[in-house]
């Protein structure tokens, strides 16, 4: 065992440290003042600010090893850490915070994203729906995410009802998918890379609602193309732990959306579906220990998100159904649109 440091507070922090404590480690947290849901989790917890250098100093200065549950840390957060105490590398944030980064990143390597262009002005907006066309997303190059900092362009006609928001940004082509899915691998420090099963994911107004299994063929048709971009991607990362790259299946291949350098809402059914979870090989990764199976361990899996309102009734899934496997996150407030929880169903046993 050892020192853990988790940077950021989310429900994503708590499911990495609760693996982690099975494992025999101590995670620390380290997140601005919030909804840290994490904190229950943790041995401490530094609610500091990521502009705090003194106080990043002090963290660090506690663990054996640093890693992130959130992909939007500051840079100069996490220059503020020794560099030896980093898992993954910060370059892995440093391409995935910026959605032009990342496409043009996974592009180099043989990956095709939707059309896209960047658009910094008024000027760029209209000129790239008229090269691209409509039906496209306008999405804030940064700090987006649950499909926020997002406008839907309907057609051509109707770029005047979204506004060019004033930060630098991408305009893509909606793509026609079939399905969505996303590759979910880990990378050890030897560059050993094991991959999850791939569900199929749907999403309701930008935000992942299910995850199941097995997914369609059209997905099991293109995952392994999708891999082989994910583990090119996390060979030219040095990326060690648990990497995402979200793909759309189309009648022409896979499809690039986004990476995600870390555990991923889609991998959640990984606690109950597969014999090692995404939460525990991340923490395994990180601190050098051997990698997990991730084999699957059921014939069909269905992970479904607990959103806003419905969390306030959640407890009544334990009395319809004694296999229904429950996670809340332990937030303070339920709010619209805002990730509680999730519920974890899996079917047969695979012989
Ligand atoms: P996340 O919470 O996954 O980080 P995000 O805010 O970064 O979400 P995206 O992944 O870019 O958002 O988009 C959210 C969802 O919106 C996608 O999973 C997909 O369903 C839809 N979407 C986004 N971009 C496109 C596109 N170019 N074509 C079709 N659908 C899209
Ligand atoms: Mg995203
Ligand atoms: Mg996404």
């Amino acid at each position: 065992g050892g020192t853990i440091g988790i940077l950021g507070g989310g429900q994503l922090g708590r499911m990495m440290a609760m693996a982690a404590a099975q494992l025999g480690y101590r995670c620390i947290g380290y997140a601005p003042e919030g909804d840290n849901v994490a904190s229950d989790v943790c041995v401490d917890f530094f609610t500091k600010g990521w502009g705090d250098k003194a106080a990043l100093a002090a963290f660090a200065s506690k663990c054996d090893v640093v890693t992130w549950e959130f992909e939007n840390v500051p840079l100069s957060a996490v220059a503020a850490i020794p560099e030896n105490l980093l898992c993954p590398h910060p370059r892995a944030l440093e391409t995935a915070q910026d959605r032009i980064k990342e496409k043009r990143f996974v592009e180099a390597l043989g990956g095709t994203p939707a059309p896209y262009a960047p658009v910094d002005s008024d000027r760029d907006f209209a000129g790239a729906v008229e090269r691209i066309g409509a039906p496209g997303i306008l999405k804030t190059a940064r700090e987006g995410y649950d499909g926020k900092g997002q406008w839907r362009v309907a057609s051509v006609r109707e770029t005047d009802s979204v506004r060019f928001p004033g930060r630098p940004c991408v305009y893509e082509g909606m793509v026609d998918f079939l399905a969505e899915f996303s590759v979910i691998m880990v990378r050890s420090h030897d560059g050993e890379v094991r991959f999850w099963d791939s569900t199929a994911n749907v999403h309701e107004g930008g935000m992942l609602a299910t995850s199941t299994l097995p997914a369609p063929d059209v997905v099991t048709e293109q995952v392994g193309k999708a891999r082989e971009i994910a583990r090119q991607t996390a060979e030219a990362l040095g990326y060690v732990g648990v990497l995402t790259l979200e793909f759309f299946a189309t009648a022409n291949g896979p499809v690039f959306n986004e990476m995600a350098p870390r555990v991923h809402n889609s991998g959640h059914w990984t606690i109950e579906g597969a014999a090692t979870s995404q939460f525990e090989n991340h923490i395994r990764a990180i601190c050098g220990l051997p990698l997990g199976s991730t084999a699957t361990r059921f014939e069909t899996i269905e992970l479904r998100n607990i959103v806003g309102l419905d969390a306030l009734t959640a407890y009544e899934i334990l009395a319809e159904d004694g296999e229904a496997h429950l996670h809340l996150y332990g937030k303070k407030e339920a709010r619209e649109g805002r990730k509680m929880g999730h519920v974890t169903r899996v079917g047969p046993a695979r012989g």
